[in-house]
């Protein structure tokens, strides 16, 4: 895969603000469980916050390998930001840019583009998470428009979030999504969890009681939200593999380098041929799921411009993506254990920056689907393709 000089300026530029305002900080915010909120608005002054908008609404419009390669070094930096970063890009922007009407596309992109709000993306909940269908928040019609009842589990950005996309069923026709601001009455932010990774980032619980939206809402059709929830998280998964390799990264570079300072029996550990077969794997797992990663972009551009590119199938796109999230995350989880074991005891301890890799990356073989979740989708596309020969 080659990248174009644009391209390879803007990860540069990526490269230099993870290095310069995250990767010192990770730790200490990891520690605190709360990242300095000023680094928002210097993401969102390099134009981060706006990189799948068109600049009709003030963003930069990148091609999604542009995005991707940006959310890895994001991740490098900071695994939270960069999730955050994913969710707010990702499933929320792309959603409303697809389905939006002039008017929804209006009022909100503009202020996502430049950060004056961040999204957050509310399916899940406690009695549904891989079978996202089974939701039971429900939308019902009240005069104004729609009243809404339930409770949304794990909503990342939740108490950050100026706008958050909620998926309600809404009776016989379905599932349907809303845009909805969280200053709206009945709208009250629950719990945050204490995640095992991740642990600056905001996760929280939502309970919806009685939340009064009115008719302008409903985003996109009646019924839709569901096909609109998988076909986000398909972009979704795709930068999710992208953060993973970030991960996987820095668990590679701290452990090089660890190898190299580090000596016993009177050589450094980077002499031993077992440390070298850690590090040759890391490197290859990582790369190959770049690859994948990338590979899922170019096919999710090829669908998005009506190229013909399919969506299913294992050649399609929700395959694709699950492939290179499924890849990617176990890459990540991998090299990061990895990590810890050559760093020794010092790899065990809180201080070193590898065990917070391993938490973290495990997070991303969950979220937005977990890796069997990723196997049932590949699977059920090969079978597709078997039973359509
Ligand atoms: C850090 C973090 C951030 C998150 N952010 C968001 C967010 O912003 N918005 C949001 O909506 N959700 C979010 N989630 C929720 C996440 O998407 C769900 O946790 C995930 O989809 C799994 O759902 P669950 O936890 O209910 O697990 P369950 O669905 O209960 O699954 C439990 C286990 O059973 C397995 N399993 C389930 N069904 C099958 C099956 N058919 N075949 C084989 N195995 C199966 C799963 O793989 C898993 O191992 C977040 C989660 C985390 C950890």
């Amino acid at each position: 895969m080659t990248w174009t000089q644009e391209q390879l300026e803007i990860q540069a530029l990526a490269h230099e603000f993870a290095e310069g305002e995250l990767r010192g900080e990770s730790g200490a915010w990891d520690s605190a469980r709360d990242l300095q909120e000023g680094v928002f608005g210097k993401l969102a002054e390099l134009g981060f916050l706006g990189m799948l908008i068109p600049e009709e609404f003030g963003g930069l419009d990148f091609d999604l390998g542009t995005y991707l390669l940006v959310l890895e070094e994001l991740a490098w930096g900071d695994a939270s930001v960069a999730l955050s970063v994913a969710i707010h890009n990702g499933p929320v922007s792309s959603l409303l840019l697809r389905y939006g009407s002039d008017e929804q596309k209006q009022r909100w992109l503009p202020q996502l583009a430049v950060g004056a709000l961040m999204g957050a993306f509310a399916l899940s909940e406690p009695e549904a998470g891989s079978d996202a269908g089974s939701i039971s928040t429900k939308a019902e019609r009240s005069d104004s428009g729609w009243s809404l009842n339930g409770e949304k589990r794990w909503v990342t950005n939740g108490r950050r979030a100026g706008l958050v996309i909620v998926f309600a069923r809404t009776g016989e026709d379905g599932i349907s999504a809303f845009l909805v601001s969280p200053d709206t009455d009945g709208y009250a932010v629950g719990a945050r969890e204490s995640t095992m990774g991740f642990r600056a980032s905001q996760t929280v619980s939502v309970k919806l009681d009685g939340m009064q939206l009115g008719a302008e809402a409903l985003l996109g059709d009646l019924g839709r939200g569901l096909p609109y929830a998988l076909e986000a998280l398909d972009l979704g998964r795709v930068g999710i593999a992208a953060q993973a390799v970030g991960i996987g990264r820095s668990a590679l570079e701290h452990s090089a380098k660890y190898a190299l300072e580090r000596e016993q029996f009177g050589r450094p550990l980077a002499d031993f041929g077992a440390t070298q077969a850690k590090l040759a794997e890391m490197a290859r797992k990582l790369s190959g799921a770049r690859l994948l990663a990338h590979h899922a972009g170019a096919s999710l551009e090829a669908v998005a411009s009506g190229s013909g590119h399919a969506r299913t199938g294992l050649d399609g796109v929700t395959s694709r993506a699950a492939i290179a999230k499924l890849a990617a995350s176990e890459a990540a989880t991998w090299s990061a254990d990895e990590a810890i074991q050559i760093f020794g005891g010092y790899g065990y301890m809180r201080h070193y920056p590898v065990e917070q890799l391993l938490r973290d990356a495990k997070g991303t073989e969950i979220y937005e689907g977990t890796n069997e979740i990723m196997k049932m989708v590949i699977a059920r596309e090969v079978l597709r393709d078997a039973a359509n020969d």
